[in-house]
């Protein structure tokens, strides 16, 4: 299952949510357009917050909406990207700027004037790289398959562009029409031509982010809500009248919702993706740690806990005990009833080794092909082998069921081993020792439990089978049951 980001569709919580910001948007707009043009003073603090703010919401925007245009390759996220950069390339300067003349040589000074034309260019450039962004993403929408190569085209230009903007500004080679006097009152050009301007793109923008996104994800959703915020922003701003008026800090309040509404819920997104991403990892690794047949351990993971459990048991000075076991004659046993029952065969070996290894330290393994593992910490050898021998019994105690009805005796060697190691290469010889029990309990007679010295208990096991087996079958499929050697 792919992780997705950005493709999910906003829920009801979140439609109650984004209308009842439009909502504190849009009343708020009407109450400061009334009482808009009360004087307030310079705060220096909410300037400095409020230029972080507004800075640090646009850079990890566009970071997080270009990290999904190099993931798909849409030219919409580019667009997107390039908009939020637009404004945190323009917005520190020009909150600088609000407050005090930067002097960068006599004859060079930035201020007032200069502040409301960055407002105009970012409050402008921002709905048309929207816009343009909205437009690329029709029922085709425009992609490329090399997106690192178009990011750093289309975003050197936009800084070329916007370090183009600054110069001009700061360093006063054009000089620009005067938009703010110098007790801060909002002058003709602003408020006859910028402010319609401002409205019109704002309004084309926010048109084309509900028509064309049409709520289609919570991208889309809460991007109509900045647009909407953009567009008081815009329109309060100047009708305030003047800079630091109380229309004028509000302006600046919509202005925070306008960069925060994607930023958070793209934030959002990445908490959700983070927290599949982590749900995914636990099933992938869950998936790569079992076998698939037997549903047992595989011998990856089955190697990975040996050597942890090597390290505990040196770390807890306690044993560590290992069953090895092999199907007998399993060779033979495909020959006869094909593969398909063999798996079927494993399948009913593993259930065995699971119905009697119970225990939540140990691991049952399938170590390969009709053989497996079952490692036992803190287990002495004693215990091992009658855990063995418990296996060993439930296994050839369950007759396999041939699809036609009839049984078939099915049995297992084993071999066990157990160690005190002192150091980490001992699960090698934890593996080797079990394997010669094991190979002991094959040349034994099989269908019994060995350890790397004894070989009393095969008999008293061949014993056994010999009086408590399934004689006809085991005759067909395990002949050396009643070897005599055993
Ligand atoms: P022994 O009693 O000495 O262990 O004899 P054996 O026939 O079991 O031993 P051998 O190693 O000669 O044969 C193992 C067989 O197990 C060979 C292979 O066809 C079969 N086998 C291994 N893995 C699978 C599997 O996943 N499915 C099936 N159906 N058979 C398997
Ligand atoms: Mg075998
Ligand atoms: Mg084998």
């Amino acid at each position: 299952m792919p992780v997705r980001q950005l493709d999910i569709q906003p829920g009801k919580k979140q439609f109650v949510s984004i209308i009842i910001v439009s909502l504190i948007l849009l009343v708020g707009s009407g109450w400061a357009i009334v009482n808009g043009a009360e004087e307030g003073s310079v705060s220096p603090t909410f300037l400095g917050s409020y230029g972080t703010a507004v800075f640090i919401f646009e850079v990890i925007t566009a970071l997080l909406l270009l990290a999904q245009f190099l993931r798909t390759g849409r030219f919409t996220y580019a667009f997107l990207s390039l908009a939020y950069l637009w404004v945190a390339l323009i917005s520190p300067v020009q909150i600088m700027l609000l407050h005090e003349t930067i002097t960068l040589t006599p004859s060079f000074q930035a201020g007032g004037t200069e502040a409301a034309w960055l407002w105009t260019f970012w409050h402008i450039g921002f709905p048309i790289i929207i816009a343009i962004a909205l437009g690329l993403n029709g029922a085709n929408p425009i992609v490329t398959d090399r997106p690192k190569f178009w990011a750093w085209y289309l975003f050197t230009a936009e800084i070329i562009v916007v370090a183009i903007i600054l110069t001009l500004s700061l360093f006063g080679w054009v000089t620009l029409p005067e938009m703010v006097s110098q007790d801060n009152q909002f002058g003709n050009i602003l408020k006859n031509i910028i402010g319609p301007l401002v409205a019109f793109t704002c309004g084309t923008a926010l048109f084309m982010v509900v028509f064309k996104g049409r709520f289609r994800t919570d991208i889309y959703a809460w991007l109509a809500v900045a647009m909407l915020a953009a567009l008081c922003e815009g329109l309060v701003s100047i009708y305030s009248g003047s800079r630091f008026s109380v229309g004028w800090y509000a302006a600046r309040i919509f202005s925070l919702i306008s960069s925060g509404a994607v930023f958070l819920a793209l934030l959002l997104d990445t908490m959700a993706l983070y927290l599949k991403v982590i749900e995914q990892n636990k099933e992938l690794r869950k998936i790569a740690s079992i076998d698939k047949l037997s549903q047992l351990s595989n011998r990856r993971e089955f190697d990975e806990r040996l050597n942890e459990e090597i390290r505990r048991a040196i770390r807890e000075r306690k044993p560590l005990s290992l069953i090895m076991l092999d199907i007998d004659f399993f060779k033979s046993f495909n020959d006869s009833y094909g593969h398909q029952a063999g798996d079927r065969c494993i399948v009913q070996v593993a259930d065995s080794i699971r119905h009697v290894v119970s225990r939540p330290a140990d691991v049952a393994a399938r170590y390969g092909g009709e053989e497996f593992a079952v490692l036992l910490p803190d287990t002495s050898e004693q215990a091992a082998f009658e855990l063995a021998e418990e296996i060993r019994q439930h296994i050839s105690d369950t007759p396999f069921k041939l699809e036609n009805g009839e049984q078939v005796a099915v049995t297992a060697s084993f071999g066990v081993s157990c160690l005190h190691p002192t150091t980490p290469s001992d699960g090698g010889e934890l593996v080797k020792s079990a394997d010669a029990a094991l190979y002991l309990a094959k040349r034994s007679g099989r269908n019994c439990v060995q350890r790397p010295t004894h070989s009393w208990h095969c008999e008293r096991q061949l014993q056994e089978a010999k009086v408590d087996g399934h004689p006809e079958v085991l005759r067909k499929h395990s002949p050396v049951s009643t070897d005599p050697q055993c």
